[in-house]
């Protein structure tokens, strides 16, 4: 018996239900931590929630470098113009510069998950006070407190001059 094509196109409602409230660190976004009442500063909760959002950044960087590649092998046109050719290899300087960040900010990940694992997280490393839930989620590999990284990048600054 022939299979008769009866299968209507699903005509799906797509009311998606845009959550209420989400943060975007650029990368991914995710729905911010309510600590309960009394809960204590980086609980295991509270640990497991930045373990989540830096996984999910990490996996968003290694698709993205990834791609980065795949791009990269497939534009190894060679255009006849040279202001093609000096406009494709200041894309791909850009681009390579790009995947050097990306690989930098991928291993400051993988580092910030294991102070996660250690339990060492969430604490200036200058001054040792709370760097807070809000910072760390938009910030969530930061190892300063808001004080200490404005004090830092005003003594850099000083230092480029
Ligand atoms: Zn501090």
């Amino acid at each position: 018996m022939a299979t008769s094509k009866t299968a209507k196109p699903a005509a799906k409602a797509t009311t998606q239900s845009t959550p209420a409230k989400s943060v975007n660190n650029g990368t991914s976004s995710f729905q911010p931590y309510v600590p309960k009442k009394g809960e204590e500063y980086m609980s295991k909760a509270q640990l497991a929630h930045f373990a989540a959002i830096l996984d999910s950044l990490k996996g968003d960087l290694m698709a993205d470098i990834e791609r980065t590649v795949h791009t990269m092998q497939d534009e190894q046109t060679v255009f006849a113009d040279p202001n093609d050719r000096a406009s494709q290899e200041t894309d791909m300087a850009l681009e390579l510069r790009n995947r050097d960040r990306e690989r930098k900010l991928v291993k400051k990940i993988e580092e910030t998950l294991d102070r996660i694992k250690a339990d060492d997280y969430g604490f200036c490393d200058k001054c040792g006070i709370e760097i807070g839930i809000q910072r760390l989620e938009a910030r969530p590999t930061a190892t300063l407190c808001i004080d200490c990284k404005t004090l830092e990048e005003l003594r850099e600054k000083q230092v480029a001059k």
